[in-house]
């Protein structure tokens, strides 16, 4: 199909793109396309005017400051994936990039319109939630911090409102006790994952505190496995604290029930990873 006719235009400034997205009641940015695209060509959705921020130098960066990792939200994945600064300070979301689609995908789509598309059973939202992330956006009237658990709010809901230009993620950059762990089940590699796991956790001894597991597709948004999390942090079982947490619904991949027993793989997978220390 073709997509509804729009507008077009580049924005030249962060400045000018929201200047922009403020004057259009029906406009999105578009970032790699590579979702926003397929759904206007499925007439899934119609905007009036299509905002192109592929110009934006200054949303391309990664740095590391503070202790936190800061991801443009320009930076594609293809360049995520090739960073060392990723590898080294935010070795969760390396080990999540490859199973985002394909390369070809990934050599479009943004770190940035991943997170601002929230995809329930998308990897990165999920790592953002799993490692306390925050994500960065600015408007007409300045910039704002929203917490990864307050960002995500509903089947690809977020916080982000009218005339907000997401600019970047932040997520504590690791340190010497940092965990991780990562899993997902997928029909063929680069599928959106039928299940998926990204944990995060800090170690003292053999014991693990800070857990933070995070969980998708397997609800509208990624989810935070809060009883399972106690249950590891208090030595008990974390398999059955589970069953608490998740109350997946079907979809066109597997059944609420398999995806229910598929989590509990996911997590025995990831809990072996917490428990190493990192290499
Ligand atoms: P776009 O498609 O350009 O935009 C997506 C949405 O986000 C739009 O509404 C847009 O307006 C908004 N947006 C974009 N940037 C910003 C911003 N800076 N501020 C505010 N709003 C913004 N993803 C996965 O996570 N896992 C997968 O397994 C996976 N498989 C895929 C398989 C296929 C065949 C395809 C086509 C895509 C797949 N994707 C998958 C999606 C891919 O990761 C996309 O790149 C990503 O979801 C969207 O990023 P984008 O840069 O392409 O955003």
């Amino acid at each position: 199909m073709k997509p509804a006719p729009f507008g077009f235009a580049k924005a030249r400034s962060v400045d000018e793109a929201i200047a922009l997205l403020s004057q259009h009641a029906d406009a999105r940015l578009l970032a790699g396309g590579q979702s926003l695209i397929a759904t206007l060509n499925m007439r899934l959705s119609a905007p009036k005017l299509l905002i192109d921020i592929n110009g934006l130098d200054e949303l391309k960066r990664i740095t590391i400051k503070d202790g936190m990792v800061e991801i443009g939200a320009l930076v594609r994945h293809a360049q995520a994936e090739q960073s060392a600064e990723i590898a080294r300070h935010a070795p969760l979301i390396a080990r999540a990039l490859p199973h985002i689609a394909h390369p070809a995908i990934r050599n479009r789509g943004t770190i940035g319109g991943s997170i601002a598309f929230a995809d329930p059973a998308a990897e990165l939202p999920a790592c953002l939630l799993a490692l306390g992330g925050e994500v960065v956006i600015a408007n007409a009237t300045g910039a704002r911090t929203v917490p990864a658990d307050a960002f995500f709010t509903g089947l690809f809901e977020t916080a982000l409102g009218f005339g907000d230009v997401l600019t970047a993620i932040r997520v504590p950059a690791a340190a010497q006790a940092s965990r991780y762990g990562f899993a997902e089940l997928a029909r063929r590699h680069g599928d959106y994952a039928m299940v998926g796991l990204a944990a995060a956790a800090c170690a003292d001894g053999k014991a693990l505190h800070d857990v933070r597991l995070a969980f998708f597709g397997v609800d509208a948004t990624p989810l935070r496995a809060h009883a399972a999390e106690d249950a590891i942090e208090h030595g008990e079982d974390a398999l059955a604290a589970l069953a608490q947490d998740l109350d997946p619904q079907g979809d066109v991949q597997a059944s609420g029930a398999a995806k229910r027993h598929l989590a509990g793989v996911l997590l025995r997978r990831v809990m072996a990873q917490l428990a190493e220390p990192r290499s």
